[in-house]
């Protein structure tokens, strides 16, 4: 998919004004506000000689239509100006797993951060390991130590920061350094801080990758992928989506677009109220240790504080030693937070987790049962008194 900046260079206002205004060509929208959702695969050629040429502003709905180009733009604006391009993709998933295709090829060496995204790892040991590609896994803690590790066929070092269980948090922009001067290449899967509290192509990072299902899309309702890539990157991933028949359908875009409008207001809701319950866990027996880089205890709080300009409402807690039939108790008390699996939209979730079982470079001993809340939109203080009802039936069964 092919790109242009239909509404000239916003790279002079603030990201807030960009989530706003970008992706939005009023002449060509009739003067409506909002892009049109255009489904389409066949687009005509009024001469001969425009068909010979492929000439014309869109050529096949599969190489992007004027709805994809619309959020293409947004999201180029959004992630700043080392991005050179950003592809559409149907999830999350498959945007970690086009980004390493674009990149890797037989004999291939790839590391691979302990804390990412289990399904990254899956990949890796599955699809990739079939075709050729060996994978290392590193301590997410590693930061310059990352050397040590890079051979001469090591093509692609990838990060998550932080991970979205444990929540630790890499030093990317040691890891990018390390990386480079070996000729490696970096990709990073930052859907927890979102391009707006982390502009990962600015650290070093050569494809920053996006589950939109997540924050951006807000909604839970609409699965989505976003890639967005620097000038030497973009080439080698444009290719890659065109030959893997990668697209995405209207209403999709529609969504995620739609999503992305209202990112900044969401979020900054979601950090101070994340905040709000992170002081308030903080002070309860139940709970031990509470993990989150925005909370000033938290072992990776100086690279945040470095490298981020805000914290999401996604985080985890130890709680002390208990029997699962008490973790169980408090889950099924919950009224408010519901059980299930993704994050990023306005309800809060809260999860049971366990990184020990498919940990490989390090070992996971948090010392207690732990969980992984998302705060939503909800306020803060019902949702204090429903997790108030859950240790009450925690503390029955200790
Ligand atoms: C959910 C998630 C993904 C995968 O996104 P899908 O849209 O569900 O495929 C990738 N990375 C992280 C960190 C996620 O949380």
């Amino acid at each position: 998919m092919t790109l242009s900046k239909s509404d000239g260079s916003t790279d002079s206002l603030r990201a807030e004004t960009r989530l706003v205004v970008s992706g939005r060509d009023t002449a060509s929208q009739k003067g409506f506000v909002n892009p049109p959702i255009v489904r389409g695969s066949t687009v005509l050629y009024p001469t001969a000689g425009d068909l010979y040429a492929h000439r014309g502003e869109f050529q096949y709905g599969r190489h992007g239509t004027p709805s994809t180009r619309a959020l293409q733009d947004a999201l180029m604006a959004l992630e700043g100006p080392h991005c050179a391009g950003v592809g559409l993709v149907p999830s999350g998933v498959s945007a970690l797993s086009t980004a390493l295709l674009s990149v890797l090829k037989a004999g291939d060496h790839l590391l691979v951060c302990d804390n990412v995204y289990r399904p990254t790892r899956q990949f890796c040991d599955g699809f990739l390991a079939r075709y050729g590609v060996e994978t290392t896994y590193f301590d997410p803690l590693i930061g310059s130590g990352i050397a040590a590790l890079l051979r001469p066929e090591t093509r692609v070092v990838m990060v998550e920061a932080p991970g979205s269980q444990s929540l630790e948090m890499p030093d990317v922009p040691a890891i990018a350094a390390a990386a480079h001067a070996r000729g490696a290449i970096v990709i990073d899967d930052n859907t927890w801080a979102t391009p707006l509290f982390r502009r990962a192509l600015e650290q070093g990072v050569d494809i920053s990758i996006q589950a939109a299902t997540k924050y951006i899309g807000g909604h839970s309702d609409v699965m989505f992928g976003t890639i967005a890539a620097n000038a030497s990157a973009w080439p080698a991933l444009t290719e890659t989506i065109r030959l893997l028949g990668l697209c995405v359908g209207p209403d999709d875009v529609f969504l995620t677009l739609r999503g992305l409008r209202t990112l900044a207001v969401r979020l900054y809701h979601h950090q101070q109220a994340a905040m709000n319950m992170a002081q308030w866990l903080a002070r309860r027996p139940e709970v031990t240790r509470i993990l989150y880089p925005a909370w000033p205890d938290d072992p990776g709080h100086a690279i945040w504080k470095r490298d981020f300009t805000g914290a999401p409402g996604l985080f985890s807690i130890v709680l002390k030693p208990a029997p699962q039939q008490a973790v169980s108790a408090l889950l099924d008390t919950l009224k408010l937070f519901g059980m299930g699996y993704s994050w990023g939209g306005f309800e809060s979730l809260i999860i049971p987790f366990d990184c020990a079982s498919y940990r490989t470079a390090t070992k996971w001993t948090p010392g207690g049962p732990t969980l992984r809340l998302q705060i939503g939109l909800e306020n803060v203080d019902d949702l204090k008194a429903d997790l108030e009802r859950g240790f009450a039936a925690f503390n029955a069964h200790q």
